[in-house]
This record gives structure tokens, sequence and C-alpha cells, in this order.
């Protein structure tokens, strides 16, 4: 399709970043099958922070035993020593204990709260429209499964390991503190909000600093990305430099935006460490010990604590957003006709359809056009017409804006798509898309439950056995990425054979516009002749050549079919089609 080739579509439908709602519902689904590792996570974090606030007062204990010893009575003191060090011991063996046990409950309930939330937002992904998918760019898509997710992950880890230690020792330095000084408590409890007030005040600034910079690290990755992935384009034009000046413009901009980035932490860091070390000394001042600079310390993390809450909170949003989507195409539900009853007789009836991403454009207009049972009908016309559109309705990708589709005389859109696409249409594409498995996985992809024989039989029946069983691993050959890479061709051929071991009664053809070799041309062909028997047939022909015996040739011109009849009468009528066959025939495409 030609929508490709300029990117003007995607500008219309950019969805705001901005405020997406988080879910504690949702969220708490999530949790609620982990919620007794989560208990569990929580009170050994707790009893961790408990004891970290008790092992200094008992060093200081120590401490003390040791220099009255030093003092009055150098001699017998490890005797004196053993039981407060004995003491100490096991409370660090426990408090190591319960550290590492927490640790592993609640890595557990991460682990499995964003395993369950990949495969959800997976799965919530797999089943939108087709016309999200035009509205929204793979790579963000996987994004939210990869990197949101992660960083949902390790903000949940954090907020309740930190959270816990904070809340605990914040207390529990307060209460020392009022031991040592009410009065400099009370002065405390003035203060301290307003540091961790201005603390999250810097921190969302820095944060704001921090996800420009990450895009624009993402924006200089795209335009490497795209360079790199054109390479042979870019070499044609002899654009390596203009590629690689504004691949540098890119990365200088985040450049500097990532060191003033570092500059804010720095200032952020510096300050937060002298207010934290003044309260230490205000605090020794006051008649209290080193102890409080451990105790204090927490308290002041707790901006670091509000500003993860916000990161996880809006990384959770991100990952709940499409949770709640609902397709407008569902993918089950709705009339079947039993097999035995299925003529195959498909209408158009006045369609008009625009694709949702570009409103403005009507492809189709008032498009009438019926396929006969058991017959081959090919739509021609100028490319970017809207022929590939119609497959498209017709699988029901898209619904559309006025008029109906009919199948046997009943409207699709009241019948199951997942049994018109699994069952009723076979569609083969123009460029055939091979999973990287194996070519037995590939063909059974049109029919999950179908035999090893009955995906032999299909692959005979498109002219592939042949080719598949002299490859050394016959059926397992892998193809793809990281297998074998087979030709033009052959890729037809499989995706012909996985149509084919549906046993549609429709058949679409988007045909190749990437000519095949005459030979494989011959076989392909061969191929589909023999698929089309007894199949009502719609071919979409982005070449003039294979279609010529059809029983019906519809020219699409202006969103509707002007023109129909066979190869000789269209010819002798010397319209649309004449043309395209006189134009096609002086550009040499035979
Ligand atoms: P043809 O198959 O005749 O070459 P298409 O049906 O692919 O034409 O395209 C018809 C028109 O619709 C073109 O202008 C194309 O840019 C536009 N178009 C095709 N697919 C999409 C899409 N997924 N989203 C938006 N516009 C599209």
């Amino acid at each position: 399709p030609a929508y490709c080739q300029d990117g003007t579509a995607e500008a219309e439908v950019q969805t705001p970043e901005a405020e997406l709602e988080f879910s504690w519902a949702i969220l708490w689904e999530f949790i609620k099958p982990q919620l007794l590792a989560l208990l569990g996570a929580i009170v050994l974090a707790f009893g961790a922070a408990v004891l970290n606030i008790q092992i200094p007062l008992m060093l200081g204990d120590l401490v003390n035993v040791v220099a009255r010893y030093m003092r009055e009575n150098p001699g017998n003191y490890l005797r004196e020593m053993r039981e407060p060090a004995l003491k100490l011991l096991a409370y660090y063996g426990l408090q190591g204990l319960l550290t590492s046990g927490y640790i592993i409950c609640l890595s557990r309930v991460g682990e499995r709260v964003a395993a369950d939330m990949r495969k959800q937002l997976f799965l919530s992904l797999l089943r939108q429209d087709v016309a999200f998918f035009d509205a929204n760019k793979t790579g963000q898509l996987v994004n939210r499964l990869t990197a949101d997710v992660q960083e949902f992950k390790s903000s949940f880890k954090l907020v309740i390991s930190q959270g816990l230690r904070s809340i605990t020792q914040t207390v529990g330095c307060f209460v020392s503190l009022y031991l040592i000084s009410p009065k400099l408590t009370g002065l405390t409890v003035v203060v301290m909000p307003c540091l961790v007030g201005a603390g999250a005040l810097i921190g969302s600034f820095l944060r704001r600093l921090s996800r420009n910079a990450q895009e624009q690290v993402a924006k200089a990755t795209g335009v490497a990305d795209e360079a790199i992935g054109n390479v042979r384009t870019v070499k044609a034009f002899a654009m390596e430099d203009r590629e690689m000046q504004m691949y540098a413009v890119e990365v200088d901009k985040s450049c500097a935006m990532n060191e003033s980035l570092g500059s804010g932490i720095a200032v952020f860091q510096g300050l937060s460490n002298i207010v934290l070390n003044c309260i230490v000394l205000g605090t020794i001042f006051a008649g209290g010990s080193l102890m409080a600079s451990e105790e204090l310390s927490p308290a002041a993390s707790s901006t670091f604590i509000l500003l993860s809450i916000r990161e996880g909170i809006s990384a959770g949003a991100r990952v709940f957003e499409y949770l709640k989507l609902e397709p407008t195409i569902p993918l089950k539900g709705g009339g079947r006709i039993p097999y035995h009853s299925l003529i195959g007789r498909v209408d158009f009836m006045n369609v008009t359809f625009s694709y949702p991403t570009r409103p403005k454009q009507q492809v189709l207009r008032n498009f009438s056009l019926a396929l006969p049972p058991g017959k081959t009908v090919a739509i021609v016309g100028e490319s970017g017409g809207g022929k590939s559109t119609v497959a498209a309705l017709l699988e029901r990708f898209y619904d559309p804006n006025t008029g109906v589709i009919l199948l046997d005389g009943q409207n699709i859109r009241t019948l199951d798509p997942s049994w018109i696409r699994g069952a009723v249409i076979g569609f083969i594409n123009q460029e055939p898309v091979l999973f990287g498995t194996s070519v037995m996985e590939n063909i059974r992809f049109g029919k999950p439950e179908a035999t090893d024989s009955e995906v032999i039989a299909a692959a005979t029946l498109a002219n592939a056995h042949a080719f598949i069983t002299a490859f050394p691993e016959g059926y397992n050959t892998v193809v793809g990425e990281r297998g074998v890479t087979l030709s033009g061709g052959q890729k037809q051929r499989i995706a012909i054979a996985r149509a084919l071991i549906k046993n549609p009664s429709i058949l679409v053809l988007d045909e190749a516009t990437s000519a095949l070799d005459a030979e494989s041309e011959r076989v392909v062909q061969d191929a589909l002749d023999r698929a089309a028997s007894g199949r009502t047939v719609l071919i979409i022909a982005h070449r003039l050549s294979t279609i010529q015996r059809a029983d019906l040739i519809c020219v699409l011109s202006d969103g509707r079919i002007t023109e129909a009849g066979t190869h000789f009468d269209l010819l002798s009528r010397g319209g649309l089609y004449a043309d395209l066959i006189r134009r096609q025939r002086a550009q040499g495409q035979k």
C-alpha cells in the first residue's frame, strides 16, 4: 500500500502522553494473587527496619562498656563484653535473615506482578483493531511491555522496601530525638516537612529534565535506526555525510540535556547533604549522639521515595492505558453459517470508507461490488486507488463508514470475526510474512489443529512440497532471520499452503507487486490456479499480467468500480483498463 511512503498520517493521531490515569483498582487486581508474599515481605521488612534502629543503640552500649572498662579495670573485660557482643551478633544475624527474607518475598511479588502485567498487556494489544496499529508505532507499544513494566516494577519494589524502612526509622528517630531534646524535636517536626516538600519540588523538576533527555536519546536513536535500516538507499544517494550530520545534531542535543541533568542532580545531592549534616550537627549539639545521623538519613530520603511513587504511578498508568482499551471490532462473537450451507457470495453495497487515521481522505465512495460464488473477480486500478482497502474491509480489519458488506446475504458485522478470518477467508498477502519457526508450524498457522498429513497435503496443493522436502531438514527447516532464507516464490507458496489448509470458501489474493522471476511466477501461478478452483476468489491485482483469465475484471477509480467485464470486453471498450494495459506494456512490465 502506498501509505508508507508519506509520513504525514502519523502526526494527526499522536495521543499526547500527558495525563494518563492510574487505576488503583487495576493494580489491586494484579497484586491480589501475590498478597501472601507481599504481606510476608512487609512484615519481614518491618522487622528488619526495627532491628536497624536497635542495632546502633546496642552498638552504643557496647562502646560504653568498652570505654568504661578501659578506664576502670583493664582486667577481665572480655567476660563482661561477651553478653552484649553475642547479643549484638545475634541481632546482626537476625537482621540479615529478615533482610534477605523480605527481599526474596518482594522480588517474587515484583516479578510475578510484572509478568502478569506483561501477559495481560500483550493480550490487550493483540486484541486491538487494526486501526489502533495504524495510529501507534510498534516501537512505542513494545516499549510499554518492556521499559514501562520494568520501571513500574522497580519503583514498586523500591517504594515498599525503602518506604517501610523510612517510616520505621523516621518514627524511631523522632522518639530518640524527643528523649534527647523535646525542643529540637519540635523544630525538626516543623522543618522536616518543608525540606521534604522543597526536595520533592526540585526532584520533580529533575525528573522532567530526565524525561526530556530520555526522549532526546530516543530521537537520536530513531535517526540512526532509520539510516542503518535503509542503508542501501543512504548509500545509493551518497547521503552518509548528511545522515551523520543529522545524527550528530540530535546526539549533541541529548548530550547537553544530560549534562544539565547531571549538574542538577549534583547540586541537589550537595544541598541535601549540607542540610542533613546541619541537622545532625544540631542534634549532637543539643546533647544527642552520632546515632542520629544514621536515623535521619531515611527521613531525608523520603523525598526520594515520593519521587519513586510518582514514577511508579506514571509508568503504571502507561501500562494500564491499553488494558482498559476495548477494540471496536470484537475478536469473537456473532453468528456463523454452517459449513455445508455456506455458498461464498460476497456483496459490497454502497460502501464508503476512510481510514480512521485519515478521516478526511475518502478511499471508497459508494463502492458496490458483487463476488459471485465460485468465480474469480479481479480488481485493478491506479496504485493507491484503494484496492487493498477492499480486501481489508472484507476481512473486517475495519468497518465501513456507511454501507454494508454481505456474506451470503448476511451483514458481516453480525457474523463472528474469528470465524470469518479463521475459516471462511484465506488471505494471501502481497509480501508474505513467515514466522521464525519451522515450515511445518508456519503452514499450521492457518489451522492450529491440523495434522502433519494435512500440512503436507496443503503444501502439495500449493506446489511447495517438492522444494520443502529438498531441504535437509524437510518440514522442520526453520525459516526467517534465524533459519534459511527462502526465495520470494518459495515464501509465496508457503503462504498459499497456509491459506489453503483452512479450506476457505473465499480466497483473497493481494498480489505481489515485486515481480518474481519467470520460473517462480509460473509455479506460483499454477498453485494459485489450482487453489482457486471451487472457491470465490478476489484478486487485488497490482500487475495486470496474471488476471486476464479472471471471470470478471473490475476497474477501481475514484473510490468506486467504473468498468467491469472480461479482459477482452474491457480491451475492446478502450476505457481505463485498456489505458492501464497500454501503460504497463509501455513500462516494459509485460
Ligand atoms: P492500492 O491497494 O490500490 O494501492 P490502498 O488500498 O493500499 O491502495 O490505499 C488506498 C489509499 O488509502 C491510499 O491513499 C493509501 O495511502 C491509504 N491507506 C492505505 N492503508 C492505510 C492505512 N492503514 N492508514 C491510512 N491510510 C491508508
